[in-house]
């Protein structure tokens, strides 16, 4: 079976990932999958392009082989886009999902007029050695709540309603929040790429 790399030590991304590339008879293989220790490589890009193009290409340069790397976060437009490429880190030092949603609320409280409108954004890179890395791109818009519900999911679910739900992301069940994520949006985009890979020699 032939394989790709998953640029993550995630679990649950790798199995997401995993799932996805089984349809077209690859074998995926996490960081976790591998032999090789891959250090961490650090994210100092400063667009989600940048970031996942870092992963993907460090790596398949250390392992020559195709590697894909996902980069991912949540966008306020009121607040210029933040928390953007910094959604994980975005309360600093105390950075952990509730803070981070609680730094969000905080600054989009204060803009008492703006519109709650956000999209979840997902960009997907894949790089192999000699060959110019690729992208791919998911959105999932929807609006920021006033307060945090559901427990499904993690990151910013508990405060993002997707377009055309009345509840949040971390009140739908895993299941149904993968029918219309921005990670699904991406895959859906490389069907092609897989059949076509899983062709070439
Ligand atoms: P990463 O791309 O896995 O590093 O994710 C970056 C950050 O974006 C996460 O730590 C979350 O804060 C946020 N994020 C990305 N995808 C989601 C999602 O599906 N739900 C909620 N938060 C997310």
């Amino acid at each position: 079976m032939k394989k790709i790399v998953i640029a993550t030590k995630n679990k649950g991304k790798a199995k997401e990932f995993k799932t996805f590339f089984r349809k077209y008879n690859l074998k995926a293989l996490s960081l976790l999958d591998l032999p090789e220790d891959i250090p961490d490589v650090a994210e100092t890009g400063s667009t989600f392009e940048e970031n996942a193009a870092i992963k993907a290409e460090t790596i398949s340069a250390l392992l020559q082989q195709t590697v894909i790397s996902d980069d991912s976060g949540l966008m306020v437009d009121a607040l210029d886009g933040e928390p953007g490429i910094y959604s994980a880190r975005y309360a600093g030092e105390d950075k952990n999902d509730g803070n981070n949603m609680k730094k969000l609320l905080k600054k989009l409280d204060q803009k008492t007029e703006a519109p709650r409108t956000a999209r979840f954004v997902c960009v997907l890179a894949i790089s192999t050695p000699g060959k110019s890395t690729v992208f791919y791109k998911g959105y999932c818009e929807g609006s920021i709540a006033e307060k945090p519900a559901g427990t499904y999911g993690f990151g910013y679910d508990p405060i993002f309603i997707p377009k055309g739900y009345s509840k949040t992301m971390a009140e739908l069940a895993p299941d149904e929040k993968n029918q219309i994520s921005h990670r699904r949006h991406a895959f859906d985009q490389l069907e092609e790429w897989a059949k076509s890979f899983q062709k070439e020699g």
